[in-house]
């Protein structure tokens, strides 16, 4: 996976050796001399990830990188602060100024390329997010459901482990933010207890003694409940290459034995706050699609969605060669409810018909609010006789009580339906079918409303 790295770094032999080392795997590099630079690079740049030295004049690696967190244009841009090895106050310090990792001086070959790889893949799949989010956005235009980041709130964690001495440690350390911790001993006891309940991140000892560690990472990341968990590695010293193999195989980071609480506290809480923001992303992105589609007030579909998916409905019915039904519906003289006894009665009603059309209707129909007070229910499979005998149900569910009104009183309510259908022998176009029905209903209401009327002319 290419990518655009900056490598931030006052030190030129630094920036030099680092640029060489991540060309030779084909990223595409570009450099800044301090934290002013870096911020100026980044915005015009845009780069996939930030190696971000701590010590710089001017602007040091914690400033910088609390800007870039703190701005929206730059927060999901992962960073990777570069500290001296031994200093675990300053990674403390990065991690709490929002970094997504760092590494220790002189810098280890393979954990740098592994942490890259496993960043750039949780930013694919945030960019992913990211554009569909966006996309429903251009479908229907409509304020952010969220700003800025998630709130880390009471963590989930399975750990599997076999060690009591690692349980206790993770179970003591992270008590503040994870008061919900269980342990497996095993890998498939591990799958399991995901399909069961959810867990926010997944501490993984790669030392099991009955079996390899390792194979925790392509087991989770190819079931459908553990496919987005952060699974953090728990290793020995000196086992850098299983370590990388296991980033490589879909593992989000990595701790050493003897685990150093500040270190293990917050790698936990980084892993929970992208899996927070993976979890806000997918949820804004859920509602958004149910806002660009859906008709708040009655909860039926808007038109945008019929448009969409009417193609689909009339092609299987004319390659099942079954009929496809469409009631056209409309409320009996709403504007006078509207004039009468203004609009929280007017909305009343509409919720009450639509919640009553809803249960007339069965659960293979499609129920569209059209606009105003006129809706459409497509019913896919349906032949005439079996439409009309829905639709007298529905008519006289609305007619036989009347609408409970906001202010205490009440309303007697009725509806106008008019019914087509596409039988593949008919001549007419399946697509004219929304007219016909449109047209009998036209004729229901010139006929006296509170009626069915059905489309016999094609
Ligand atoms: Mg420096």
């Amino acid at each position: 996976m290419s990518a655009r790295i900056l490598v931030v770094d006052d030190t030129p032999l630094n920036v030099k050796l680092l640029a060489a080392k991540l060309a030779r795997d084909y990223y595409i590099v570009s450099t800044a001399e301090n934290g002013v630079e870096a911020l100026k690079k980044v915005a015009a740049e845009k780069p996939d990830i930030i190696l971000l030295d701590v010590m710089m004049p001017e602007m040091d690696g914690f400033e910088t990188c609390e800007k870039l967190k703190a701005d929206p244009a730059t927060a999901h841009i992962p960073v990777i602060m570069i500290t001296a090895l031994s200093d675990v106050a300053d990674r403390v310090k990065g991690l709490a100024a929002g970094a997504d990792d760092f590494l220790g001086k002189p810098i280890n070959d393979v954990a740098l390329m592994a942490r890259i790889r496993s960043l750039l893949r949780l930013k694919v799949l945030m960019d992913e997010w990211r554009l569909r989010e966006t996309s429903a956005q251009q479908v229907a235009p409509f304020p952010q459901p969220h700003g800025g980041e998630a709130d880390i709130g009471e963590g989930r964690i399975l750990i599997v482990d076999d060690a009591p001495s690692d349980i206790e440690a993770i179970r003591d350390t992270l008590k503040a933010i994870a008061p919900h911790v269980a342990h497996v001993p095993s890998v498939a006891e591990a799958e399991t207890a995901l399909a069961a309940d959810d867990y926010d991140v997944v501490f993984a000892s790669i030392d099991l003694r009955e079996e390899d560690g390792l194979m925790i990472c392509p087991r989770l990341r190819s079931s459908a409940a553990g496919r987005h968990v952060p699974i953090l590695l728990l290793a020995n010293q000196g086992e850098t290459e299983r370590v990388a193999k296991g980033l490589d195989l879909g593992a989000n980071d990595y701790l050493m034995r003897p685990f150093d609480a500040q270190e293990l506290f917050a790698r936990a809480r980084t892993q929970l706050r992208h899996k927070r923001n993976y979890d806000m992303m997918r949820d804004g992105f859920e509602k958004n699609i149910k806002m660009a589609l859906v008709d708040p007030l009655t909860d039926a579909f808007n038109r945008r969605y019929l448009d969409a998916h009417l193609p689909r409905f009339l092609q299987h019915a004319a390659e099942q060669r079954k009929s496809l039904s469409v009631q056209m519906l409309d409320i009996d003289h709403f504007k006078k409810v509207n004039d009468t006894h203004g609009h929280a009665a007017g909305d009343a009603v509409l919720r009450e018909v639509a919640r009553r059309i809803v249960s007339a209707i069965r659960p293979s129909d499609f129920f569209v609010r059209m606009g105003g007070e006129e809706f459409a229910v497509i019913m896919p499979e349906t032949q005439l006789p079996n439409a009309e005998k829905i639709a007298e149900r529905l008519r006289h569910s609305i007619a036989a009580t009347p609408v409970p009104l906001p202010d205490g009183g009440e309303l007697p309510v009725t509806i106008s339906i008019g019914i087509a259908d596409t039988r593949p022998d008919l001549e007419s176009a399946p697509n004219r079918v929304f007219e016909r029905a449109d047209a009998a209903l036209y004729r229901a209401k010139q006929d006296g409303r509170n009626r069915v009327i059905t489309d016999k002319s094609a």
